[in-house]
């Protein structure tokens, strides 16, 4: 894939045929209102299609046809092992149009299509792999009880399963949520963002065509609106929610209103990256840091946003961080040398200008602050750091989902733990330190569910867990953990005499 031109790109853009309706009890379907939103791409501002809304009738008809998929058993009474089958098949057919569905991936979220083409679509693929390979492996417990009693812990699949999704990774943050639920045995009804839904519904019917039978696989696009009708549905068992802090909120509320479905979130994210005076390399470090905010455009729940750097070391590591953040110069997402694509929608683009000017006002602007001039109608942003020296300003606070990067100074090690705390966050954080003790040291004091040392958005494989302490949510995606989500765990006591 990597030979392919941009000229190339671009001309299986223009043949690229689009499907775009909702994806219920195994066929395509336009919302039953008829309506529709439409679905633009940030590289230019064309229209890419006019995409199903999905209501009460779609939400509805998906949610029943999982249901009836669940309760007869087609998918959950399966052997383990012939969901596995399934599911690689699947895996393999997205492997297949891969270069499909990155070049739809690039077109709807203005992602490089250097990266749809290696981190987004292989890295859904893989998850789907890993999913179905673990699933027939897991066994259930036999507990210490009594000698008149055997006792047996298993894991149930736990029913309907909703996944509600952002648009930043639109196939990869989705993957995450359906490839354990659907390995465990639940129906899934995926409602991707209203942003970036193309690769969910194109892959609902790679998804049929390897098996998946109909009603426990269904997509229905459409905005906030639909997200919530699935959050307040009464037979929809489970939501796992990856989004903002505030939608995440609103998600909770809906499940107390309705049913107390289970409740998953992974949400935002005011990352602190910490730069200590012992650094053991200060190029790779400041690389590393700017890959951490300007990576995806920094739109990611993980950007290193605050960089934390130890007075002693700020300018000579503020020189290289400079040097490396020219490295990411906006650029067309279909030409493959691109390493900054395009801001997702109007909307954001307006919002991340809104958090530079505020900047402005409050810190000083050491890079970038401007909107890029790349392609007539795209949305672009140049890569934009601050030093800032008050931390109560908005840009040190508040996750601004976008190539902006704040620098905070300290003088020692407690401070810059005091400092990577103070958030209401808590989902990454990163130390650079040549010391082995201090590596641990900070580590464990730092409130985050990921902490990396020496490295930056390191460990891209399904072993990890990923998800946030406090206000970026609750349990975890990937890794066998993940499975914990989306069972129910019973207990099962056998008298024998
Ligand atoms: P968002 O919260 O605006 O939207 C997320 C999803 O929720 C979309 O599908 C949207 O349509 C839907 N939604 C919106 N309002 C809703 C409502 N009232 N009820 C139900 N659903 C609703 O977030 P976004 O702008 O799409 O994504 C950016 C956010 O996602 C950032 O905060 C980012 O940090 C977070 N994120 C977190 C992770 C993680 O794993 N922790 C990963 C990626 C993105």
């Amino acid at each position: 894939m990597s030979e392919t031109t941009f000229e190339q790109w671009e001309s299986s853009a223009a043949a690229l045929s689009i499907e775009s309706r909702a994806f219920i009890d195994g066929v395509y379907r336009a919302a039953a209102s008829g309506r529709t939103f439409d679905c633009k791409s940030p590289i230019d501002g064309r229209l890419l299609a006019r995409v199903a809304e999905c209501g009460e009738a779609d939400v509805g008809a998906a949610v029943d046809a999982a249901r009836r998929a669940f309760e007869q058993g087609v998918w959950r009474g399966l052997n383990p092992r012939e969901r596995k089958a399934v599911l690689l098949r699947w895996a393999a057919s997205i492997r297949t149009h891969a270069r499909e569905l990155a070049l739809l991936e690039t077109l709807d979220a203005g992602k490089p299509i250097g990266d749809t083409t290696t981190v987004d679509i292989p890295g859904a693929a893989y998850c789907l792999e890993w999913f179905a390979e673990a699933i027939d492996k897991v066994s259930g417990e036999v507990v210490p009880a009594d000698l008149h009693l055997v006792g047996l812990v298993t894991r149930e699949p736990i029913g309907v399963v909703a996944a509600v999704v952002p648009w930043n990774f639109p196939l990869l943050m989705a993957a995450w949520k359906f490839a354990p639920a659907l390995a465990a045995g639940n129906s899934v009804v995926l409602k991707p963002s209203e942003k970036s839904p193309l690769t969910a519904i194109r892959i609902a019917q790679l998804a049929h065509e390897a098996g998946v039978p109909a009603g426990v696989f269904n997509v229905v696009p459409g905005a906030g609106e639909t997200g919530k009708l699935l959050a307040l549905h009464g037979d929809v068992d489970c939501i796992a929610f990856t989004g903002s802090t505030q939608v995440g909120k609103l998600i909770m509320q809906y499940a107390g209103q309705s049913n107390l479905k289970r409740v998953w979130l992974e949400l935002g994210g005011k990352s602190p990256n910490i730069v200590l005076d012992d650094c053991p390399d200060l190029e790779r470090a400041a690389k590393a840091a700017a890959g951490a905010i300007f990576y995806n455009m920094g739109e990611m729940c993980t950007a290193g946003s605050r960089l934390l750097v130890h007075r002693s070391i700020k300018d000579a590591f503020l020189d290289k961080l400079l040097d490396a953040a020219r490295t990411y110069a906006p650029g067309h997402p279909l030409d493959p040398r691109t390493s900054m694509g395009a801001i997702i929608d109007g909307v954001q683009f307006e919002r991340v200008l809104g958090y530079i000017e505020a900047g402005r006002a409050q810190a000083r602007l050491l890079a970038g602050g401007s909107p890029a001039n790349v392609v007539a109608g795209g949305l672009y942003i140049e890569p934009t750091i601050f030093d800032v020296t008050r931390r109560d300003t908005r840009i040190a606070r508040e996750e601004i989902f976008g190539p902006v990067l704040s620098v905070i100074s300290f003088d020692d090690v407690d401070e810059a733990v005091a400092i990577a705390n103070d958030t209401e966050y808590g989902l990454a954080a990163a130390v650079w330190t040549a010391s082995l003790t201090r590596a641990h040291e900070v580590a464990r004091r730092l409130r985050a569910g990921t902490v990396w040392v020496n490295c930056y958005d390191e460990g891209g494989d399904m072993n990890f867990p990923f998800g946030g302490y406090r206000q970026s949510g609750n349990g975890r995606d990937k890794s066998l953990h993940a499975l914990e989500k989306y069972t129910e765990l019973k207990s099962t006591l056998i008298r024998l005499h």
